[in-house]
């Protein structure tokens, strides 16, 4: 018997599955017993710290009970730590749930989302499920935001504006003076949001959160933020938004599933916004390995784009998706990126030091052509 047929809505037809990158288990075999570097998802592996781990062995031990659909005492954690009302924050099993809740409860068939390229493919796929247009604003040549174009086309009434800043994959970021003027230059009907994932990674006196601005704003503004990366808590999956509009976060809160965040979770977020210590050393040292990379990758000829993020954008001068391949045959995992225009770029995260010093020394065998 053939199984039945069934239409789905026609949206989807040019979407794809996310590609989620590969796991050890994916790769085990052909790594030959080495150690595998897994620098393909951006993950923090040094993990959570103790307070983190305890709180989450405390909450696993009830999970007959509901969680809190509001995330409450996470929620006030929040406020307080921001300054913001906690009313004005939603959870999301994951920031990538939170951009598909804030697809699925502000865009229209036909309504025009802004996006940075090379992107975050989220950010667009949810657009297009919805039936929205996407206007991609591409790097310029120097491979820096196009805050030209940027500035015109938020100037525009589009729904949604959607950056992350830092940009995955590209790493490059907003300075504080365009971030000023992309916030003087939005239309006041139009929705901006800064997806901040690698917000905790980008500290410095060039680069300033939008929650920092969020409280002066007078037009409608999101940002998101996730434990998934310098928290930790990848597996976990909780994320949230702050915006400065009740209808945004309303609209949200009426779109998601109720219990979307599970109770592990929220007991590992709260704590882990308590107990930064272990989070702050983990990330310091990310970004001292980032620099050492970044130098070693320079040395060997290639262009690296900057990065705030806890990766690095590579062009590698030859299709990426063949050097990630060959890569793992050495033990390391990256991630190749297929965009158009971005074939040749490979994104690696910055891991553990053997990990990173796996993936210089398998790439200096690989672009020498002796693997
Ligand atoms: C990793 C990442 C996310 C997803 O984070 P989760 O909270 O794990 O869903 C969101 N946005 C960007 C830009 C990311 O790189």
């Amino acid at each position: 018997m053939q199984p039945p047929r069934f239409s789905a809505r026609s949206e989807l037809a040019s979407l794809q599955r996310y590609n989620s990158g590969l796991t050890l288990d994916d790769v085990a075999q052909r790594a030959g017993g080495r150690r595998i570097a897994k620098l393909g998802s951006n993950e923090n592996p040094h993990g959570p710290g103790a307070a983190v781990r305890e709180a989450m062995a405390d909450a696993i031990s009830r999970p007959f009970v509901y969680p809190d659909p509001s995330a409450r005492a996470l929620a006030a954690e929040i406020a307080g730590a921001t300054g913001l009302a906690g009313e004005r924050v939603v959870f999301g099993d994951g920031s990538e749930d939170l951009l598909n809740v804030l697809a699925r409860a502000v865009l229209r068939p036909g309504d025009e989302v802004v996006t940075l390229f090379p992107s975050f493919p989220l950010h667009e796929d949810y657009a297009v499920m919805m039936g929205a247009r996407v206007t991609r604003i591409e790097l310029t040549q120097e491979r820096r935001i196009d805050m030209e174009a940027l500035l015109a086309a938020v100037a525009r009434p589009v729904r949604l504006t959607l950056i992350a800043n830092p940009m995955n994959p590209a790493g490059v970021w907003l300075a504080p003076d365009d971030l000023n003027a992309l916030l003087a230059a939005q239309h006041p009907d139009s929705l901006l949001c800064l997806d901040e994932a690698y917000v905790e990674y980008a500290a410095g006196a060039d680069y300033v959160s939008c929650l920092d601005r969020l409280g002066a704003h007078d037009k409608p503004l999101l940002v998101l933020r996730t434990f998934s990366k310098a928290h930790g808590l990848a597996a976990l999956r909780i994320g949230y938004g702050v915006s400065n509009s009740d209808d945004v976060i309303g609209a949200m809160n009426l779109v998601r599933t109720p219990f979307n965040v599970n109770g592990v979770a929220q007991a590992a977020a709260l704590a882990a916004m308590q107990n930064t210590d272990e989070m702050v050393t983990a990330v310091a040292e990310t970004v001292r390995e980032r620099k050492r990379m970044a130098t070693a990758l320079t040395g060997m000829g290639l262009e690296v784009l900057p990065s705030k993020g806890n990766f690095l954008f590579v062009n590698c001068a030859r299709p990426s998706v063949e050097v990630a391949d060959q890569l793992i045959d050495l033990g390391v995992i990256v991630k190749p990126w297929k965009q158009a225009g971005y074939e040749n770029f490979l994104r690696v995260s910055v891991g553990l030091a053997w990990e990173n010093d796996q993936f210089l020394d398998a790439l200096v065998c690989i672009l020498k052509g002796r693997p």
